[in-house]
């Protein structure tokens, strides 16, 4: 069968590999669909800590289960967690199991969903990973219940709720997602904002924020978000990017009291940010990380998808066959796909 797999930084090969057995208490799927994200761009460029090359990669996954198990039987269509928690440690006995130390993941610990068969490890079904996929939901549609699964995990920690002013720093298909579930969750007013304004513009067409905001550097967005708040800024606030400059304005344009989420990860090498401690003080504001999603949060997705709370499906900009995979990464590493999906 054919695969993508990682070899080294800037070399992910599409080549031939023999399909995978499962094992006992393991399921083997036909990957029907598996899509790109931010992270596999990484991944190519600087390779990750976790992944012992090779390794065949893929994390956002959906297919039909050919060699069932336990509950699962042949045909079955099926959604698969990317992050595995261990189940039993301190953390995960607290429910907590996003923030796991033991976790691992699909595409770095495990082969991945770029590749035409899959399996599904039992560690994986062990923690309730894998999903029905609900009748009238496609496979990929299915497959981005994973990213809207970690999108819900940042809006529950940031709590974001009815009534709220949100801000969306960045208008990448996390970003979508987040005006998206914002709206279901009974935001007031949701503002998408982003440097690249063609890229912006693209998101706010599909996702008709209240307000897009082009910011042009400096301190235009948070000038921009005051003005659109009368003064106030926003309940909630956002950093769905890479950008600790994003993370610096986003605890300037907070309301008293005011959530923010730092949502996207900064690179490795420049974490840090200047933070006035006091604002966080006298405005009583909260800072909250995230950090993927547990499997709850992809049931929960799949249902918000299915029942047309969080629709997807108009995302999916681009379906590429596995050999294109890699033009399908860069597609994405350049902001010209809101969501590309790889049907292997
Ligand atoms: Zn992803
Ligand atoms: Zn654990």
């Amino acid at each position: 069968m054919k695969v993508a797999r990682f070899h080294a930084p800037g070399d992910i090969r599409v080549e031939e590999a023999p399909e995978p057995v499962a094992g006992p208490g393991e399921l083997r799927i036909r990957v029907r669909n598996c899509s790109t994200c931010g992270t596999d761009a990484k991944i190519l460029k600087h390779g990750h800590h976790h992944i012992r090359p090779p390794r065949v990669m893929g994390h956002e996954i959906a297919g039909e289960v050919v060699d069932g198990t336990g509950a699962w039987a042949p045909g079955d269509r099926v959604q698969v967690i990317a992050a595995i928690p261990c189940g039993t440690c301190g953390e995960c006995r607290r429910g907590r199991m996003t923030v796991c130390p033991n976790q691992e993941s699909m595409g770095y610990h495990y082969d991945g969903g770029f590749a035409e068969y899959m399996v599904v490890p039992a560690k994986v079904l062990a923690v309730d990973g894998v999903n029905r996929i609900p009748d009238g939901v496609g496979f990929a549609e299915a497959s981005v219940a994973e990213p809207l699964a970690c999108v819900l995990n940042g809006q529950e920690l940031a709590r974001v709720g009815e009534g709220d002013d949100v801000v969306i720093m960045g208008s990448g298909p996390i970003g979508c997602l987040h005006v998206r579930l914002a709206r279901s969750r009974g935001a007031g007013r949701v503002f998408l904002l982003d440097v690249n304004a063609e890229r912006l513009e693209t998101a706010a067409a599909l996702v008709r924020p209240d307000a897009a905001v082009h910011a042009e550097g400096g301190d235009s967005a948070v000038e921009q978000v005051l003005k659109l708040t009368e003064g106030r800024g926003a309940d909630v606030v956002v950093t769905a990017a890479a950008s600790g400059a994003a993370q610096e304005q986003a605890l300037l344009m907070a309301a008293r009291q005011g959530r923010i989420s730092f949502f996207g990860g900064l690179p490795k090498d420049d974490p840090i940010i200047r933070c006035d401690s006091n604002l966080v003080h006298y405005r009583e504001l909260t800072i909250v990380g995230a950090n993927g999603s547990s499997p709850a949060h992809n049931a929960q997705a799949l249902r918000l998808i299915a029942g047309g709370a969080v629709p997807v499906a108009d995302l999916i900009t681009h379906r590429l066959p596995l050999p294109e995979v890699l033009d399908g990464i860069g597609i994405v590493s350049r902001g010209e796909a809101i969501k590309v999906t790889v049907e292997p």
